[in-house]
């Protein structure tokens, strides 16, 4: 089979590999058809690590994906060959104590796709997987959409590790993707009122187009300033979601006291600081959102029912073979990018290039 190895930094290559084998009784063969393109892979693709993860190249990334079961165990129930799935890139060890409490986002011992060290990435044409992470999903969902679940998954836990309320005030820093997820999630959960801000134009405008009552760019005026205008008292949560200094920042500044802030980003630093008086001061909240829990059935919930368009967020597909391509249009922020799509096998591919 066909699959893009991350050779080096800013290097992907599409490289013969074998073709993977069912191992045991419950596992499941999958063909790839769609792999949405997530800032982390974007992070190990410029600069070889996330924190202590480190690129042991050659590898294959990516985690984002839909597929077709063409084989299963037999122990496995629920699928069969045939099925479209939706694909929660977590395998976790269901024994220890965070499984056994019911978070296995935190296992002990999990393997994540894509993740060095951990499980070989979705960037291939055929994918093994134990069947509980294989979510059938209804026909009429595109491969693209079935892809979009993962990060759609992100945005919902995120929203109820929030315990937003109705008429709650919010304010997303960062709307790329994931930002973009947590405020459809939001909308979806409640009636509540977002604010959004981002670097690029494009996102600034999108933030609004799905449903933001305002969103800024902090480099065209004071973001804070603006929304503290709006919301004199503050707002109640702030989810951050560029992974930055600066948005840590601005989220304290803009929290009403009793306020919590939900960490979403990943920072491509390995410590960040708070300004640890007005933290104090306002009792703020911090939670940190990991991955997402139990939701990638809700998530597919909220597609196919129609209250979660995530059509707008996909702006670019790419065979397989333009991998490389895919990876700079989303690390130089370019043509206005949102989410990136690689459509992998028969469906995506190109007829010749
Ligand atoms: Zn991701
Ligand atoms: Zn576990």
């Amino acid at each position: 089979m066909k699959a893009a190895f991350l050779t080096g930094l800013r290097d992907i290559e599409i490289r013969d590999a074998p073709e993977p084998q069912l191992t045991g009784p419950r596992d499941v063969l999958v063909r790839i058809d769609a792999v949405g393109v997530c800032g982390s892979d974007v992070h190990y693709y410029k600069m070889g690590r996330i924190g202590e993860a480190v690129v042991n190249s050659p590898t294959v990334m990516g985690h984002e994906c839909a597929g077709t079961v063409q084989q299963v165990g037999a122990e496995v129930r629920g699928v069969q060959p045939g099925q479209r799935v939706a694909i929660d890139p977590l395998v976790a060890c269901g024994h220890c104590d965070q499984c056994r409490a019911g978070r296995p986002h935190t296992c002990r011992n999990q393997r994540f796709l894509g993740q060095p060290g951990e499980l070989s990435g979705s960037l291939a044409e055929f994918l093994v997987l134990p069947q509980e992470c294989c979510y059938p999903v209804p026909e009429t969902m595109t491969a693209g959409q079935a892809a979009l679940v993962e990060p759609l998954s992100i945005g919902v836990h995120a929203q109820r590790l929030s315990q937003l309320e109705a008429g709650a005030t919010l304010a997303i820093l960062g709307s790329g993707p994931i930002g973009l997820c947590v405020l459809l999630a939001c909308h979806a959960a409640a009636d509540c009122k977002a604010y959004m801000t981002d670097l690029v134009p494009e996102r600034v405008k999108m933030a609004v187009q799905l449903g933001a009552v305002w969103s800024g760019n902090p480099r065209q005026g004071d973001v804070v300033k603006t929304i503290l205008e709006a919301e004199p008292s503050g707002v109640d949560l702030v989810f951050e979601c560029a992974g930055q200094q600066e948005t840590l920042e601005q989220a304290v500044e803009l929290l009403k006291p009793g306020g919590t802030l939900l960490i979403v980003g990943i920072p491509e630093v390995d410590e960040i600081s708070f300004p640890v008086h007005m933290l104090r001061r306002k009792e703020l909240a911090i939670k940190n959102v990991r991955r997402q829990n139990h939701c990638v059935a809700p998530a597919i919930q909220l597609i196919s029912s129609g209250r979660i368009s995530v059509d707008p967020l996909m702006t670019h597909h790419f065979p397989l073979e333009e991998t490389q391509a895919a990876f700079d249009l989303v690390s130089g922020y370019q043509d206005g990018v949102i989410k990136a799509v690689i459509q992998v096998g028969e469906s995506g591919s190109k007829p010749d290039a």
